[in-house]
């Protein structure tokens, strides 16, 4: 079994760097250390899941959201749910328990409608809702989408070309003399390349409606926001911390949440947390 399809080593950096920003930003401690238990739980899982596809076929399904092998996610829920409960804040832990007392087939139906509509309507659904299957379903997505064969490169797609999902946050990775950006999906955590001056929720390209704001405590992410559909894009710029893994890094990113939502921005898609 290869590395990308365990997955071992990705979900090892994310622990270790939800350990690293706990330890320097106390405002975000108390997310990242519960996010490390679900990150350890994920990892596991991934392992399961890449085992398990290994000894029945390793043809991987032409759909990434073709039907899930609920052999593989229903075993481990119990336990994910007294994991969620035993280490979230309470009110997400209250709910993990309440969903414990319900029989498998309301398991079942949260799943497969995370699975059906995960990434596409959230904001309807909000974060709190989907959180615990969001939560189990990442690492089964993130498998299958590492089996996807990757489509030609399409620029500037506003939704992952993998899944349909809307992004998540935008990256920027080193090249020549700047940053090249892509977007992170939402669902399965692929990247595509995005042109660096759009708005990726209305198209927007004049660089004076699409303002950016940075926190000096997290100096490597950036808000891009947009002044014509007021929602706004998080950036992981990995040109000004090489060692940021931006799905964690987004995490500890909380004070950019009050710098939009005072300033009248939107997330388009919140992130397994709801910040
Ligand atoms: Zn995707
Ligand atoms: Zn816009």
């Amino acid at each position: 079994m290869t590395t990308p399809q365990t997955g071992g080593t990705e979900y090892d950096a994310r622990i270790r760097r939800a350990g690293r920003l706990s330890a320097q930003h106390a405002f975000a401690a108390e997310f990242l250390d519960f996010y490390k238990h679900i990150a350890a739980f994920q990892k596991t899982l991934r392992a399961k899941i890449a085992e398990s596809s290994g000894a029945k076929s390793r043809v991987a399904p032409a759909e990434l959201r073709s039907p899930l092998d609920l052999t593989v996610l229903l075993p481990p829920f119990r336990g994910f749910l007294s994991t969620i409960e035993r280490h979230a804040p309470p009110s997400l832990g209250k709910a993990a328990h309440q969903m414990s007392l319900l029989p498998s087939d309301s398991w079942i139906a949260s799943l497969e409608a995370y699975w059906e509509h995960g990434g596409k309507y959230d904001q309807q659904v909000g974060a709190f809702a989907q959180f615990l299957a969001r939560a189990i379903l990442q690492p089964y997505a993130e498998y299958r989408a590492a089996l996807t064969p990757q489509a030609p490169m399409v620029m500037t797609v506003r939704v992952c070309p993998v899944c349909g999902a809307r992004p998540l946050l935008g990256v920027l990775r080193p090249e020549g003399d700047g940053g090249k950006r892509f977007l992170l999906c939402s669902f399965c955590s692929q990247e595509w390349e995005f042109r660096r001056i759009l708005c990726p929720t209305c198209g927007q390209e004049a660089e004076g409606k699409l303002p950016v704001y940075v926190a000096e405590q997290l100096p490597h992410i950036r808000v891009e926001a947009c002044d014509t559909c007021k929602f706004y894009l998080r950036t992981v710029d990995l040109t000004k911390d090489g060692h940021a893994v931006p799905l964690v890094d987004d995490l500890a990113a909380i004070p950019l949440s009050l710098w939009a939502h005072e300033h009248g921005y939107s997330r388009l898609q919140p992130n397994l947390l709801g910040t």
